[in-house]
């Protein structure tokens, strides 16, 4: 990390493009899709136990606010609310990520809503803590992001972790688009989880398995992952519908979905991670 990238991060703050919807200057006013301003607020911290193994116990940091706007989102108290818990500076968290390694914490791990908006305070966060951080910093995201979002990211992350939710399809009507608010999603997701995984960087996909999903989403995911090696494959089977939720999706997850999705990553040779 040099102040450099610090520098170039801070002026998303401005004029930002930290994400493929590209708000511009409308990040200065809170105006974004995002509706994340200047200042990051944590919805919450702690040490969580629930995360993949290689992690556990890990840092969790939940940023208020995020770039998705996915129907059956079960954060949205604070994913929709970008002014959602407290504010803290960079040095502040840099503390609390020192306290928690001493607790600790295997991983830092940078959640949200979405972390994207928050990259400038990652980054500074990140710069402050230096060389008293000794676990390595997690971006946990719907990795929904811009190239320049990415080359910030590098170099910064040890290990990218983004949740690969949504299946081929383009246009209005698509699951991307349609429940998650993310135009164009099939390319930029896994494009940007191309890019990162073929510049030799550790990463693990998460996929949620949703209700009545499995032919639109699951499938054609676990197939796209067979074919790079090295990339590790969670699959979440945790669903649980908020009351929002609305047609299959209000629906509890069928245990034979949960079956299919197992069946065919065996198949496929997958690398599951628990
Ligand atoms: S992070 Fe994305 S949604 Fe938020 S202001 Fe920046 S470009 Fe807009
Ligand atoms: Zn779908």
């Amino acid at each position: 990390m040099n102040s450099s990238t610090v520098q170039a991060a801070a002026l998303h703050l401005e004029d930002c493009h930290l994400c493929p919807h590209h708000c511009g200057p409308a990040r200065l006013s809170a105006q974004g899709v995002c509706r994340v301003g200047q200042q990051s607020y944590i919805a919450s911290e702690m040490l969580h136990l629930g995360e993949e193994t290689i992690l556990r116990p890990a840092h969790a940091i939940f940023f208020s606010g995020c770039t998705a706007t996915c129907s059956f989102c079960t954060a949205a108290n604070f994913a929709f609310r970008p002014i959602y818990g407290v504010a803290v500076t960079p040095q502040q968290l840099a503390e609390r990520i020192r306290q928690r390694q001493r607790e600790g914490a295997r991983s830092i791990c940078f959640i949200g809503g979405d972390p994207a908006p928050h990259i400038p305070f990652i980054l500074e966060t990140l710069d402050c803590l230096g060389a008293a951080r000794q676990i390595p910093a997690v971006f946990n995201s719907n990795f929904y992001l811009s190239a320049q979002a990415l080359d910030l990211l590098a170099g910064a992350i040890d290990l990218y972790l983004p949740d690969l939710k949504f299946g081929k399809a383009t246009g209005p009507q698509s699951c991307g688009e349609l429940l998650g608010g993310m135009p164009d999603y099939w390319a930029v997701v896994t494009g940007c989880i191309e890019h990162v995984w073929q510049t030799g960087e550790r990463v693990m996909v998460r996929h949620l398995l949703m209700p009545g999903h499995f032919d639109c989403c699951t499938r054609p995911i676990l197939h796209w992952l067979a074919q790079r090696q090295g990339i590790a494959v969670s699959l979440l089977t945790q669903y649980l519908a908020p009351v929002h939720a609305r047609g299959s999706l209000a629906a509890l997850l069928p245990a034979e979905e949960i079956r299919q999705a197992r069946i065919l990553a065996a198949q496929l040779k997958l690398e599951l991670v628990q």
